[in-house]
C-alpha cells in the first residue's frame, strides 16, 4: 500500500453572494466572506473544506485564518497515511497554536474546519469511502452513530423582518410542511409576544417553533422578556444574554419556564466543559465551523449526550455547499441530533461553489450524500468567479 501525504493547500478568500439581506438581533449581511481550503495529496487527490470566520463569534477574520494556516505545518502534523484511520487518529490530535492558547478554545476553528474537512475530502477520495462513514469507523462502540447514514429533517428558520413579510414567511414554512421553525427575537423595537402570536397561529399547535435572541436581553430584564412569549409554546430559547452574563443562567435557567441553549458562548471544548459543569444550558447549538471541524464539534455532542443535553448541529447563513455537504455527512450518521440547520443553498445564496443541488426538499428532508469524501463536487470555474484572494502553501 503506497503511503499518501498532505503535499499542499490551497487558501481562498471568496465572498459569496448571498439572495437576500441576512439579518438578526447584532448583525446584517448582503454576502458572506468565506474561508475555501483546497488540498492536495502526494498522488494527486484533491479535496476542498470550507470556513466562515466571523469576529463576532470566533473573533476570526479572513485574515486571522489565513495566518493561523500559513503559520501552521498541516503536513508534518497529518504526516503519511496508509488507511482512513490513520487520517482520523491525526486530526482527531490536531490543534492549532492559538487554539491551545485561547482560553475558550475559539481562536483558529473556523480556520481549522476549512483545513480539517479538506483534509478528509482528499483523502476520502483517495480511499473512495464517503467522509459519513469515517465518522462512524472513527468512534467505535458508540451508541450514537449509525452503521448506516439515514435521511435528516432540517428546520426552517423565520428572521426578524416587516410584519407583512414575516406572516408570508411563515405561510412558506407551513405549506412546505417543515416540522422545527425557528424564530429570531429581540431585534428592538419589534413586539415578540405579538410576533410569535402570529406564528403559532399560522404553524399551528404541532408545529415545533423554537427562538434565538442572538444575546439581546440582559440578566436583569431576560425573566420579564420571556414571560410574555411562553403562552405561544417555544420549544427552547437559544442564547438570551451576552456571553459576558452567560455564568448568571445558572440561577436564572429555571426561572424562565424554558429550556436554554447555547450559542454564541459555545464554540470551544472549554466553553462545552463550562456548560455541563455549571449547569449553563438544556441544549448546545454546535456548528461546524465555530468548533473547528467535524472532530472537535464530534466531541461536544459526546460530552452534550453523557450529560443528557440536547444537540442542534446549526450552520452560518452563507455557508456554500461544502460545509452543507459536511454537515449532511455528519447529520445522516448522527441521530440523536435533535435540531439540524442548513442545507438552505438554492434558498439563500446566490452563487453557490458545488455543481450539485443539495438544497432540503418538502419538510426540509434531504437523503444521505453517497460518493467519496463529502460527496460534492466542487466547480473550479465559480471557485475562481468568487475568489477575491488566494494564496497557495506548498509542503513539498
Ligand atoms: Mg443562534
Amino acid at each position: 500500500m503506497v503511503n499518501v501525504r498532505l503535499s499542499q493547500i490551497d487558501l481562498y478568500h471568496v465572498a459569496v453572494p448571498l439572495r437576500s439581506k441576512v439579518k438578526h438581533a447584532s448583525h446584517e449581511r448582503i454576502s458572506s466572506d468565506n474561508l475555501v481550503v483546497r488540498a492536495r495529496l502526494s498522488d494527486g487527490s484533491v479535496g476542498f473544506g470550507e470556513g466562515v470566520p466571523r469576529s463576532y463569534v470566533t473573533g476570526e477574520t479572513i485574515t486571522t485564518t489565513f495566518q493561523s494556516l500559513r503559520a501552521f505545518d498541516a503536513a508534518k502534523a497529518i504526516g503519511t497515511c496508509r488507511n482512513l484511520g490513520e487520517v482520523s487518529a491525526r486530526l482527531k490530535s490536531l490543534v492549532l497554536p492559538e487554539t491551545e492558547a485561547d482560553p475558550r478554545g475559539m481562536a483558529g476553528n473556523a480556520a481549522r474546519c476549512a483545513l480539517e474537512l479538506a483534509v478528509l475530502d482528499a483523502f476520502g477520495h483517495h480511499f473512495q469511502r464517503s467522509i459519513g462513514e469515517l465518522i462512524h469507523e472513527s468512534e467505535p462502540g458508540r451508541s450514537w452513530s449509525l452503521t448506516a447514514p439515514e435521511p435528516v429533517r432540517y428546520s426552517g428558520a423565520i428572521t426578524a423582518a416587516s410584519a407583512r413579510a414575516e406572516r408570508i414567511g411563515a405561510f412558506k414554512m407551513r405549506l412546505y410542511g417543515f416540522k422545527d421553525v425557528k424564530l429570531k427575537v429581540g431585534v428592538a423595537g419589534q413586539d415578540d409576544a405579538s410576533r410569535l402570536r402570529t406564528m403559532r397561529r399560522i404553524l399551528g399547535r404541532k408545529t415545533d417553533i423554537r427562538i434565538d435572541a442572538n444575546e439581546a436581553w440582559d440578566a436583569n430584564t431576560v425573566v420579564d422578556q420571556v414571560r410574555p412569549l411562553l403562552p405561544y409554546c417555544p420549544s427552547l430559547l437559544e442564547q438570551p444574554l451576552p456571553h459576558a452574563q452567560v455564568e448568571l443562567l445558572k440561577e436564572l435557567r429555571p426561572r424562565l419556564g424554558i429550556p436554554v441553549m447555547l450559542d454564541e458562548s459555545l464554540c470551544g471544548w472549554p466553553d462545552a466543559e463550562k456548560a455541563v459543569n455549571h449547569g449553563l444550558a438544556d441544549f448546545l447549538n454546535v456548528r461546524l465551523s465555530k468548533c473547528g471541524g467535524i472532530f472537535p464539534s464530534i466531541k461536544i455532542m459526546d460530552l452534550a449526550w453523557r450529560n443528557q443535553l440536547g444537540v442542534q448541529l446549526g450552520c452560518h447563513p452563507g455557508e456554500t455547499g461544502i460545509l452543507s455537504a459536511a454537515g449532511r455527512q455528519v447529520a445522516s450518521y448522527l441521530p440523536r441530533i435533535r435540531y439540524l440547520e442548513g442545507s438552505y443553498d438554492r434558498h439563500v445564496l446566490a452563487e453557490n461553489l458545488i455543481t450539485e443541488d443539495i438544497t432540503f426538499h418538502y419538510g426540509g428532508k434531504a437523503n444521505p450524500l453517497t460518493g467519496p469524501g463529502l460527496g460534492i463536487t466542487v466547480d473550479p470555474a465559480k471557485l475562481a468567479l468568487l475568489t477575491v484572494l488566494s494564496e497557495e502553501i506548498s509542503y513539498e
